[in-house]
């Protein structure tokens, strides 16, 4: 068994690295402030290779495997959350189902546009009664010649101010599909952004689809195929979000132990008070623990082993660690944590979507047990 990072892998995180301290970490309380991640920014991202990251290299993207693309979005993280659940969704929910299920043609025309940043990936699925439960939405799709018209609407869309291609879950018999869908197609129209408590970089967007005429061209995998789809795409962004997670536990511990070196109470810095050594001795140990979780599901997932519960309990986990973590480095902080001043009060408003995005906490417990009651012969379904 060995838990080194590769020499490539090493070189990766110390490359992602330098690029978060340099260009993202000095405009995270911009971004938040002005609800918006700069252009300028998103070029110098693309220019990166950070929106090709999981395309491979044949296909003339970065390729990097699955260990590497979670130390990525670790230290976007580290350095701004909203920077990283864009590169996240873009990458995790746009890009990989393309790669898994899209025709020939499809990745022909969208892949290039989508590693330069000419198109970002944004994912639709989510409706005002079709949440946790997605086998409940209710747009509708229904094919007339050569289109599909989609009729509905969607919620909390993000990267909706950014996107380029929207993939949209539709219902239709059999079962739902999952459409491919350009940002200026007709009867598509990117609606009322959300005021979010955190990560404000991050649009969330209500869709409106009237009569949207989608070419059956763009259907993702086949008619019906569309809620395996954005299982396996969920899957695998649970991943991604477990390392957003350790990237930002990451950074509010280091704001913690930063603050208690500098901050003095009692006549010496409150970091020699045991209280303020325990806050910072369980975050570490919680977040070790957490890396491990995320590398090793990272490692399976590259290995082509099956993931899903890991990558459930790498979220769920992650989602407490990250949580925990920024609350107590908040409480380390005192008052001055709780003023828009200290990057601390920020991050513990971020964190607080990672227990929701992408299936709650409670909806990742479910998942777990049910493949542990698998193991048992006991058939678990959601509705029991
Ligand atoms: C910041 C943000 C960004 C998002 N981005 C996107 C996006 O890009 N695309 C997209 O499609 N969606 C997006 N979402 C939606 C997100 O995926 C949903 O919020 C999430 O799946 C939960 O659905 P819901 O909010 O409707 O809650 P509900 O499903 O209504 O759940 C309400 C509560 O009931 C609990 N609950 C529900 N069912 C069960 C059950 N069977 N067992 C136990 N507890 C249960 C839930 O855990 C929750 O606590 C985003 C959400 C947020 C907050």
């Amino acid at each position: 068994m060995d838990f080194n990072l590769t020499a490539e892998q090493q070189m990766f995180r110390e490359m992602f690295a330098d690029f978060a301290a340099r260009e993202i970490a000095s405009q995270a309380e911009r971004i938040d402030r002005e609800e918006a991640i700069p252009q300028a920014l998103l070029q110098k991202i693309a220019g990166q290779g950070f929106l090709a990251a999981l395309i491979p290299e044949e296909m003339d993207g970065v390729g990097l495997d699955a260990i590497s693309y979670c130390l990525l979005l670790e230290e976007m993280s580290r350095a701004d959350f909203s920077v990283a659940m864009l590169i996240g969704i873009h990458n995790g929910l746009g890009i990989k189902p393309l790669l898994d299920f899209g025709s020939g043609a499809q990745r022909e025309v969208y892949l290039e546009r989508m590693a330069n940043g000419e198109l970002i990936g944004a994912f639709a699925l989510t409706e005002p009664s079709a949440g946790s439960d997605m086998a409940a939405l209710t747009t509708r799709a229904i094919l007339t010649g050569d289109y599909y018209l989609l009729n509905g609407s969607k919620i909390w869309v993000s990267n909706g101010d950014v996107a380029g291609l929207f993939l949209i879950f539709a219902r239709m018999e059999p079962g739902v599909t999952a459409f491919l869908v350009e940002r200026d197609t007709p009867g598509l129209k990117v609606g009322y952004r959300e005021k979010t408590l955190g990560l404000r970089g991050l649009s969330c967007h209500t869709l409106y689809l009237d009569d949207c005429a989608v070419p059956t061209a763009n259907v993702l995998g086949a008619v019906g195929q569309g809620l395996q789809i954005a299982r396996q795409a969920a899957e695998f962004d649970r991943l991604g979000l477990s390392a957003i997670c350790l990237g930002g536990a990451e950074q509010a511990l280091a704001a913690g132990i930063r603050f208690s070196i500098d901050h003095e109470q009692f006549g010496g810095p409150i970091a020699r008070k045991q209280a303020i050594q325990n806050f910072v001795a369980d975050a570490v140990t919680e977040i070790e623990a957490l890396r491990d979780l995320v590398h090793h599901t990272a490692w399976l997932a590259e290995e082509g082993e099956p993931f899903g519960h890991r990558s459930s309990m790498a979220k769920l986990f992650g989602a407490q660690v990250a949580m925990r973590t920024t609350d107590n480095m908040l409480q380390l902080h005192g008052g001055y944590g709780y003023m828009k001043e200290y990057a601390i009060e920020r991050l513990y408003r971020d964190c607080r979507a990672l227990a929701i995005v992408c299936g709650t906490s409670q909806i990742q417990r479910f998942l777990i047990a049910r493949h542990v009651y698998q193991g048992a012969n006991l058939q678990l379904t959601i509705n029991d």
